[in-house]
């Protein structure tokens, strides 16, 4: 086996590592093109190349890795598979936070700043470097690339936080470089603006949508009700990222646009973890992004176990993300894909932790127990459920057409129901649901930790 190694590492890992270094998405896309069809073993090789080499250039360039290697005794050199990461920390946002300066390169240059609202609403600042941009980039174009969407092709991003769509030069020129891309702002969707983006959808006819799932069903529900057509326009996938996607919405998106809706997994400060393929299994960037579950004590599960979604993204040396928490639950499978790429398979993704809600008596249960409740009230157009504390939970509602005045007191009811009679259920009845800081769309918000 190690003679094969030997050979397979200086042959093919080595000039491939070299490959996905350069800074230029077309050859970095190039590799992975290369690389996703190999057995896994090989690809896994390749991590561990490529996590061997990232730990040492941190533990050289990088302040807070450098002090940590050195406390701890950690010889980056010795690593030689994922399983090696678990003599280091996790990287948490509260990490980020008190070492948001010693988690730069001393040589790093063009880092951008960005700032997340986080799914906790407290912001987390953190920095990107020109790096980890081109490698994302690569992986959501061999991405698209599965569903016959090809660079150049015409897409429209329905994306944006307030602040990403602010001033800041940087994260514009990266976002553009990242989209390539005509963007229609998520944030605020009046009838006004929806009817907009539906016009700017017909005349510029995408070859590809992405964005959030709720915001691209929000807009797919409305065209439907007005009779709008989105089905002739020749699109060929809509991948959807950044929320959990819901059946339903998965439903109206693809008959309204008569298209396939692809699951994206990642964001931002986690990289672009995995994309579903038309099999529809959901298969990691290997190559640039180690995944490893962990149980609520941290420790590292086997496949085929639900946990937290961990990820070491090896392209981040100028601001790296080592054993960073998402915060997400998912489940390694070992299972192969019938397409036939080696690429590892991240399967049930259980979506965040705060879609879970906690009954007054200590019961764990996903969001959608109570968003069933809701949808099953005809009269209700729109809705958003914020579980504050264990005794109080707030429904705001967007009244349709069908509105009664017995809803609210229906709404009490199923969500008693669920969560426990002693509980309080304030119903707010709202002229428009409010969107999180962030832009995006959260159907069931707990402020209660699981
Ligand atoms: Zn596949």
């Amino acid at each position: 086996m190690s003679d094969i190694y030997t050979r397979l590492v200086s042959n093919v890992l080595f000039p491939l590592q070299e490959r996905l270094k350069h800074h230029d998405t077309v050859k970095v896309r190039q590799g992975m093109e290369d690389s996703q069809w190999w057995p896994r073993e090989q690809i896994l090789a390749l991590q561990a190349a490529r996590l061997r080499a990232f730990l040492a250039d941190i533990g050289a360039h990088v302040p807070y890795y450098r002090d940590l290697f050195a406390q701890t005794g950690f010889d980056p050199a010795r690593v030689s598979g994922s399983a090696d990461l678990q003599a280091l920390p996790f990287l948490t946002k509260s990490v980020i936070r008190q070492n948001t300066d010693a988690l730069r390169a001393d040589d790093a240059q063009g880092l951008a700043r960005f700032n997340t609202g986080g799914s906790s609403g407290e912001p987390l600042i953190f920095f990107i470097g020109t790096e980890r941009v081109t490698h994302d980039v690569a992986a959501k174009w061999r991405a698209t690339r599965w569903w016959d969407v090809d660079i150049g092709d015409p897409e429209i991003v329905v994306w944006g936080s307030p602040i990403e769509l602010g001033t800041q030069d940087k994260v514009r020129l990266i976002r553009d470089k990242l989209m390539r891309t005509e963007l229609l702002p998520a944030f605020e969707m009046s009838d006004a603006r929806v009817e907009g983006f539906i016009a700017r959808i017909r005349e510029m006819r995408p070859r590809m949508l992405f964005g959030y799932p709720s915001a691209i069903s929000h807009i797919a529900g409305y065209a439907e009700k007005k009779g709008i057509r989105l089905d002739d326009l020749g699109v060929k996938v809509v991948f959807v990222t950044s929320e959990r996607l819901y059946d339903h919405q998965r439903e109206v998106i693809s008959r309204v646009f008569a298209a396939p809706v692809a699951n994206g997994y990642g964001g931002r400060d986690a990289g672009f973890i995995a994309h579903a393929c038309p099999s529809g299994s959901m298969h990691i960037t290997a190559e640039d992004i180690v995944v490893e579950i962990i149980d609520g004590e941290g420790r590292v599960q086997p496949p085929g176990v639900a946990g937290e979604i961990v990820v070491t993204h090896l392209a981040t040396r100028d601001y790296p993300f080592v054993r960073y928490r998402t915060g997400d639950v998912g489940v390694l499978s070992e299972d192969p894909c019938p397409c036939g790429r080696g690429l590892p398979v991240l399967s049930e993704i259980q979506g965040r932790s705060t879609d879970f809600v906690i009954a007054a008596d200590g019961t764990v249960m996903h969001g959608l127990a109570l968003i069933y409740v809701l949808r099953d009230i005809p009269g209700v157009a729109s809705f958003k459920i914020v579980q504050e504390t264990t005794t109080l939970t707030t429904v705001f509602v967007e009244p349709g057409p069908l509105f009664e005045a017995d809803d609210v007191g229906r709404i009490q009811a199923g969500l008693k129901r669920r969560l426990g009679d002693a509980v309080t259920i304030d119903v707010k009845v709202v002229d428009v649901v409010p969107a999180e800081a962030s832009g995006k769309f959260r159907y069931v918000i707990s402020r209660v930790a699981a």
